[in-house]
């Protein structure tokens, strides 16, 4: 039998994977742990707990680890961004932003990205290929061994479209929910898409317990289509219909969040709120203001000024809905959202 890899299924499926092995349970449930709730890098020092399994362990099971190839730190927010070596040598990078005792980290999904959006430092490598669910769950172990940190919170806003690679995400989201792994709570995971029309529906259909975010950017199909060319596959009156569903999926419990990249002179007008508006009509939603930070790569956009920014969330109040200004953590050092490129000098 080759080895499973123990870092890409829940405890459930690894156990099952194993079940032929003669592996006893308590075995395996010792070695998932070393592996997700202790985030190891090698089965060095298990042995002298688990002294006459520890051969069986290593034959039975890899454990693929990523390596961190460079870190920064940010001195004005205490953010922390990791640039992860993959084993073909390709690098992403991961965030794990402070905030009021907790910690959120943004984990990458793809290494690049295919969706081409206009406002990000990720496009401009295109997709070099997905990452697999070990990949994605093993930033979150090397993030907390690097901070010392507990992660409260995992976003799906790295880089990579998370739904171009749903299957390997939504096993990594579960991982993260796993108790035996991170234990983090599903209203805690959020997975944020340019609008992937049919895997929202998956979603939907599939019962996942976990958040979706929905990046909108501009309600005005030209302006949206000149910022994120996936418009042309799935126009906004689809994806909105999408988001309807989604929004009715969760009853009363909860809003719908819809982000907004603000850039000077593009996305900031009345005509731009009254489309929001015109666009979602009653769905309940919370507008996601995210200053564009600036990238290399688009040197015609620019972020929004301080006057331009409240102007705008000021013309928003009229859609009668919550509205929130993202800080965007590490953007002084380059790792803010949308500049994630993972070529660092
Ligand atoms: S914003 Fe997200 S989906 Fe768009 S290019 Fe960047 S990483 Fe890809």
């Amino acid at each position: 039998m080759n080895p499973v890899d123990i870092k890409s299924g829940t405890f459930e499926q690894i156990r099952q994977a194993v079940a032929e092995s003669g592996l006893s349970d308590e075995a395996v449930r010792r070695a998932y742990l070393w592996a997700h709730a202790d985030g190891r890098t090698s089965w060095k020092g298990l042995e002298g707990k688990l002294p006459r399994r520890i051969d069986e362990i290593r034959r039975t099971f890899s454990l693929p680890s990523l390596s961190i190839a460079d870190e920064r730190v940010s001195g004005v927010d205490g953010t922390l961004n990791l640039l992860l070596r993959l084993p073909d040598q390709r690098t992403i990078e991961s965030v794990l932003i402070p905030h009021w005792g907790n910690a959120t980290l943004c984990v990458s999904s793809q290494a690049g990205c295919a969706m081409a959006c206009r406002f990000c430092e990720t496009a401009s490598i295109g997709l070099q290929r997905q990452l697999g669910t070990w990949e994605i769950v093993d930033q979150l172990y090397r993030a907390q061994e690097r901070s010392g940190r507990r992660i409260t919170d995992v976003v799906f806003m790295g880089m990579g479209e998370p739904f171009h690679n749903y299957e390997r995400v939504l096993a990594a989201a579960d991982i993260f929910h796993e108790r035996r792994a991170a234990g983090i709570s599903a209203r805690r995971i959020t997975i944020s898409t340019v609008g992937l029309v049919p895997q929202i529906h998956r979603f939907i259909d599939e019962r996942r317990p976990y958040r979706l975010a929905f990046s909108l950017t501009s309600a005005i199909p030209e302006k949206r289509r000149a910022l994120m060319p996936i418009t042309d596959r799935f126009p906004l009156a689809e994806l909105a219909d999408a988001i309807r569903r989604y929004a009715s999926s969760l009853g009363t419990r909860r809003w719908v969040t819809i982000q907004y990249v603000a850039i000077e002179n593009r996305n900031l007008d009345w005509e731009d709120v009254q489309a929001i508006g015109e666009l979602l009509g009653e769905v309940p939603y919370i507008v996601d203001v995210v200053p564009f930070n600036p990238i290399a790569a688009a040197p015609e956009l620019e972020p929004p000024t301080t006057e331009s920014l409240h102007a705008f969330t000021k013309k928003l109040r009229i859609l009668n809905r919550p509205i929130k200004v993202r800080h965007s953590g590490g953007k002084d050092m380059g790792s803010g959202c949308g500049q994630l490129a993972a070529r660092w000098g």
